[in-house]
């Protein structure tokens, strides 16, 4: 999977790829201070891209950048709009998109505030986050030994660049243990989630999932809570530990990016037989149809390009 497009957004305009490039005393890039969102749009029954979920992952950046108390240069709207142009400019009618909000340069030091703040909207085709393997027959995780980080030193609901070197690392060390993926454990050793998706375990017909205390509020959460909920089920958000996963029927772990991705096995121990689980099965179907466009009730939440 490449990376590239034609065009980027960056700051109102639209830059070729090979131009879309900063300094590299950018303030960001040596302190982390910045926010971004990963949105996903799909080919629709008609041809055109529809984007899933768009308001809400635009809240989302601007609640991200008010956080770490950043000031948007541009409004929600021209955003919204940077965001189907962007889609536009490229003719992807399918594609991930990433807003990314960060600091140029200027001044350095951590007490620098009047760095230019920049904005760009880059876009890409990216195919299952996990793999075409991982999504169809499930990922194996492993529990990390890096904790989410604490509350105290981070803001579980704000996507901020730094917060991912937490992720980066568990994410390398599951990878270098052989395993796909990292199941992260809050400070009190309760399930979190993994490095930048939610998960949800089953076990005789309930469904949970980690209340949103120390995680990042997914909206691919949000989304499967619904479907599940219009499917007939109920779903409980209270905290749990890793031993959840070792007696589960089904479990799975959903992010925009990561889409609804089933989980084979946690530690070695496998989930259910192994194999993804019929309610796991049905809520990817679902939210394959959905964002496609081809699931009525939900319909409101796309975004015509
Ligand atoms: C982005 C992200 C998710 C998934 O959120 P979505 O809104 O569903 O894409 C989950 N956890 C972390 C840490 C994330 O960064």
């Amino acid at each position: 999977m490449s990376i590239a497009s034609d065009f980027i957004w960056f700051n109102g305009e639209m830059v070729p790829f090979d131009q879309a490039q900063v300094h590299v005393l950018s303030h960001t890039l040596h302190y982390g201070l910045g926010a971004f969102e990963g949105i996903r749009a799909y080919e629709q029954p008609d041809g055109r891209a529809g984007i899933w979920r768009l308001e809400e992952h635009l809240v989302r950046l601007l609640d991200s950048m008010r956080m770490i108390r950043m000031d948007l240069p541009v409004s929600k709207e021209e955003l919204r709009a940077a965001c189907q142009d962007t889609l536009r400019k490229n003719n992807f009618t399918e594609a991930y998109l990433r807003p990314l909000a960060f600091l140029g340069h200027g001044q350095m030091g951590l007490g620098a505030r009047n760095n230019p703040l920049n904005v760009i909207v880059a876009a890409w085709k990216w195919g299952a986050y996990m793999g075409d393997e991982g999504i169809v027959k499930g990922v194996r995780l492993k529990t990390s030994s890096f904790s989410r980080n604490h509350p105290t030193a981070a803001m579980s609901r704000a996507k901020v660049v730094g917060h991912y070197v937490n992720s980066i690392l568990a994410r390398y060390e599951a990878n270098d243990d052989g395993y796909d993926e990292a199941l992260m454990l809050d400070h009190h050793g309760f399930v979190a989630e993994g490095t930048g998706e939610n998960v949800f375990v089953i076990k005789n017909g309930v469904i949970k999932t980690p209340p949103v205390t120390n995680i990042l509020p997914g909206i691919t959460r949000r989304s499967v809570i619904e479907i599940l909920k219009h499917e007939g089920y109920e779903v409980e958000e209270h905290l749990f530990g890793r031993d959840a996963f070792y007696v589960a029927e089904e479990a799975f772990m959903c992010g925009t990016a990561a889409e609804i991705t089933p989980i084979a096995s946690v530690d070695r121990r496998p989930v259910g037989d192994g194999t993804p689980g019929p309610i796991t099965k049905r809520v990817q179907q679902i939210y394959m149809d959905a964002v496609k466009g081809k699931v009525d009730w939900l319909h409101h939440h796309i975004t015509l390009v």
